[in-house]
């Protein structure tokens, strides 16, 4: 018995078990392999190594785009948006000219690391993800 990582032509990878190699070879020939996610009959084998490091970035990927987006949604709900305002902002909320309150905006890295200097707390939010329809 062995198995083989195996992937579809759109790209689905999972496991094949099989007799031995000859039985891959027999199976891959008359077209009874199919990808049990999309039902594709076009499926190849992936060598163990490639295989790992091509599955891998993509699901990290995808991963950190959804927390991202999470992320983006709560700051959208919970955080008052002033825009360029923000370091202003968060110096006069840090010496009490203004009412505490979750705010976001935009800083610079230089502007955002002299704000946690003087003890402000403020954490970088990195920047939404581009939805993959909207790429081109
Ligand atoms: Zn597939």
């Amino acid at each position: 018995m062995i198995i083989y990582d195996l992937v579809c032509a759109q790209g689905h990878s999972f496991e094949g078990w099989f007799d031995g190699a000859d039985d891959y070879e027999k199976q891959h020939r008359k077209g009874i392999l199919t990808c049990p996610v999309c039902g594709l009959v076009e499926v190849h084998k992936v060598p163990s190594a490639s295989h790992l490091s091509l599955k891998h970035p993509a699901a990290t990927t995808d991963e950190q785009g959804r927390m991202l987006k999470r992320m983006h949604e709560y700051v959208e709900r919970n955080y008052e948006n002033v825009g360029a305002k923000f370091v202003e902002e968060a110096r006069k909320m840090h010496y009490g000219e203004r009412e505490q309150r979750n705010i976001c905006g935009a800083a610079t890295w230089s502007e955002f690391k002299e704000l946690r200097e003087e003890g402000i707390e403020a954490l970088p939010l990195p920047a939404r993800p581009v939805a993959k329809g909207k790429l081109n």
